[in-house]
């Protein structure tokens, strides 16, 4: 979902930014905890979701110790509210990696010290909020954000130029074999008839535009998701014409935010022999990093493109 922040959680936020600023007055010893680089010498990375963690690790190596606010994929990311722990995580960093775009809003909020780097994949697409948000699933941000993120690492630890560099360009290569992968599929996708989809929720929809399909669900179910609200009888009546028509090729489906609706139209996908793509906003525990975890989905496609 698209929602932004709820204003009970902000005023918590605030509230907690306080008492986490009190408390460091009081011990006057945030002082210390707030030197370029944490007591083995490594620079501090914390990081919003889950979904950036794997590029802060890859460039960052050894150089780096690492905080993820947010790794469980039952939670919603949307409604997340941050706990004190998690609020002094990302204001004691030297880099604050987050998405931006309205989705961590509560990461974007925090308390920035002096020399901190924010890196937001966000920003460095040129993604504003109102715009889809899930920008793990966006070949073009994934990389604008490694790129950012290696020139934070180098701007904190100049002598470590080298090691930084080295890292991103092993990972781009990786980011470049799953885009030429994506690129024939989109070739075989556009070759093909009828490259349409329906989607519960608009979350890969940057990886299926990049695939080459086409999101028909009807725009009045998309926007009452994004607002947190039912979709309208007559929009629910179209999304399941476009599974019972076969005018839809196949349905991604946000196992994340599943429901008694969501349900029912995966019911509708499977009746109509609709091949469906379940995936969550999140990165699954059982992938390593997020460019092992697109690849598999790209495996997904491809097998849904060619039934
Ligand atoms: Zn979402």
């Amino acid at each position: 979902m698209i929602r932004s922040h709820r204003a009970r959680g902000v005023q918590l936020i605030s509230l907690i930014t306080v008492l986490v600023a009190v408390v460091c007055v009081l011990l006057a010893g945030c002082g210390v905890a707030r030197s370029q680089s944490s007591a083995t010498g490594k620079l501090r990375v914390a990081v919003s979701i889950n979904q950036w963690s794997s590029i802060a690790r890859d460039i960052g190596g050894d150089h780096v110790e690492l905080t993820t606010i947010l790794t469980n994929p039952n939670v919603d990311a949307h409604g997340f509210e941050p706990q004190v722990a998690d609020v002094a995580a990302l204001d004691t960093a030297d880099i604050e990696m987050v998405n931006g775009a309205g989705y961590d809003e509560w990461a974007t909020r925090s308390v920035r010290k002096s020399g901190e780097i924010l890196v937001s994949a966000a920003q460095s697409a040129g993604v504003h909020v109102g715009q889809n948000p899930h920008l793990w699933f966006n070949a073009h941000a994934r990389t604008m954000m490694a790129r950012d993120y290696t020139a934070a690492l180098t701007r904190l630890r100049p002598s470590a130029r080298q090691y930084f560099d080295r890292r991103y360009h092993q990972w781009l290569v990786r980011e470049q074999k799953l885009e030429n992968r994506m690129n024939a599929l989109r070739r075989a996708t556009e070759a093909g008839s009828q490259p349409d989809y329906v989607a519960t929720e608009a979350v890969a929809w940057y990886l299926a535009r990049d695939i080459g399909l086409h999101d028909i669900t009807p725009t009045g179910y998309t926007q009452a998701i994004q607002n947190d609200s039912e979709p309208a009888p007559s929009d629910l009546a179209s999304f399941r014409h476009l599974l019972a028509s076969h005018r839809a090729r196949l349905m991604i489906l946000n196992t994340q935010e599943e429901n008694s609706m969501t349900r029912s139209l995966e019911a509708a996908a499977q009746q109509s022999r609709t091949p469906i793509i379940r995936l969550t906003e999140s990165m699954p525990p059982r992938y390593s990093d997020l460019l092992t975890w697109m690849n598999s989905l790209v495996t997904q496609f491809e097998d849904a493109v060619k039934s």
